[in-house]
């Protein structure tokens, strides 16, 4: 029996729960709980239309009150959250789960929200005291993180003795046929792709402008792409865990007219993240106004695009993998492993487009392997840290099938 606390009722969360449903002799009881409460039971609705009979319980939970986790997990005793919200509520929850004997998974490291800036260093700090309570963290369970960094043990397990160059290239080369929007959520997308690049060589980090490195590079299925150089959390983990990486970096691709978009955005100032004063309104309809403090960014999100709504009309497909060269048996190899998903495949089966469901469906097998006692031991752990077999078994049957190419020309 393996009970499971969702959090979060957003994109990614719709395709976890979808998956979580579709492996009811794993999972047997599920909670979604959310901001809104109604948000959950449309989820939960939308299941139910699809013919899947599971009983899900739904809940309302604000995840920055720890307190409000607490009584959540006192009252459902989940033994595993899968935490599905935003990265903002990562240290809450990880605290209501110490508080309350609970096992934890993300898919996203902790940012403050007054600062776009991420690390792992907050988390790691826990690690302690997960091992003393004898409970299992996960982080970074999605696809980039969680499947980059899967893939890379996989194949520092199976096809390297020493992995010494690493680069995670992400091509989403997908139309949704909105002028600009973003894939998942925007508040995070942006302050993600607006910081200053980072990648490590030789033992030291090196900061490039924003999006000021790139290149093109070829993506199976899609042909060359734009693709530019960012700062991405999992190079962290990865280059800790691999020491012998001399040189790792992290690829995304962007079409012309997104970064238009996002540079209007920027020079408009609407992707501060700091607070303005603003007069504005009531919505009483007295004419009377009041003066808020507003988040610039968090207004562009409320009128943006939802990233949940874009999968009816979004065609194409994407394409995320890891190309790594080092040495096998005192030669030198290069190889390249990857996985292609079709947005609308992934509408078709879950509501979601591709980027949610990446991401929805490792989370899931992510539970999966903490559910069936494969990836459990006492601590905080970046999913390289465990067995990438049986997850990688678990890609293949649960809709994210990976392919490998061996010596071909990396470009990178
Ligand atoms: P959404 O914004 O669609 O969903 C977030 C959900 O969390 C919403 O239901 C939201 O509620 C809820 N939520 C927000 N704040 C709180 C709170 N304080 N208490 C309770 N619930 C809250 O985001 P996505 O589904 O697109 O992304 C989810 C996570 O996945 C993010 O952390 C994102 O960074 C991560 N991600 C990871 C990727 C990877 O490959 N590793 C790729 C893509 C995303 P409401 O609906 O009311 O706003």
């Amino acid at each position: 029996m393996s009970r499971i606390l969702m959090i979060g009722a957003g994109g990614v969360a719709t395709v976890a729960a979808f998956k979580i449903v579709q492996n009811a002799d794993v999972f047997t009881e599920l909670m979604i709980a959310s901001r809104r409460k109604e948000k959950c039971d449309a989820l939960v609705k939308s299941i139910h239309d699809k013919g899947y009979k599971m009983d899900i319980k739904t809940a309302q939970v604000d995840a920055d009150d720890v307190e409000q986790l607490k009584a959540l997990f006192n009252d459902f005793k989940p033994e595993l959250a899968v935490n599905l919200a935003l990265p903002y509520q990562d240290l809450t929850i990880m605290d209501a789960c110490l508080a309350c004997g609970v096992n934890y998974l993300d898919t996203a490291n902790y940012e403050p929200k007054d600062e776009a800036h991420f690390e792992y260093s907050w988390q790691w700090a826990y690690k302690e005291k997960f091992e003393k309570a004898g409970l299992t963290a996960i982080l970074g369970c999605g696809f980039d993180p969680g499947v980059s960094g899967i893939y890379t043990a996989y194949a520092a397990k199976h096809h390297f003795d020493e992995i010494q160059y690493l680069d995670i290239v992400d091509c989403n080369a997908g139309n949704h046929h909105k002028a600009f929007a973003t894939n998942f959520n925007p508040e995070i997308n942006i302050r993600e792709i607006t910081q200053k690049g980072l990648y490590y060589k030789d033992g030291e980090w090196i900061e490039t402008e924003p999006l000021a490195v790139h290149q093109d590079i070829t993506y199976p299925n899609i042909g060359p792409r734009d693709s530019y150089l960012m700062h991405h959390e999992e190079l962290e983990s990865l280059v800790k865990n691999y020491p012998t990486i001399k040189q790792a970096r992290f690829w995304m691709t962007f079409g012309q007219q997104y970064l238009n978009y996002l540079d209007v955005i920027q020079n408009l100032g609407m992707s501060r993240i700091d607070e303005i004063e603003y007069e504005a309104p009531l919505a009483d309809g007295s004419g009377k106004t009041a003066r808020v403090k507003i988040v610039p960014l968090q207004f562009l999100k409320a009128v943006l695009p939802n990233p949940q709504d874009l999968g009816a009309n979004y065609e194409g497909e994407t394409s995320i993998g890891c190309r790594i060269r080092g040495l096998k048996d005192g030669k030198e190899h290069t190889y390249y492993i990857y996985n292609n998903c079709k947005h609308q495949e992934a509408y078709q089966e879950t509501g979601m487009q591709g980027v949610s469901y990446t991401t929805g469906v490792p989370a899931m097998i992510g539970a999966m392997m903490f559910c069936k006692g494969l990836w459990r031991k006492p601590g905080v752990w970046n999913v390289e840290e465990f067995d990438p077999d049986p997850f990688m078994e678990q890609l293949n049957k649960q809709g994210l099938p990976w392919h490998e190419e061996f010596d071909g020309d990396l470009e990178l």
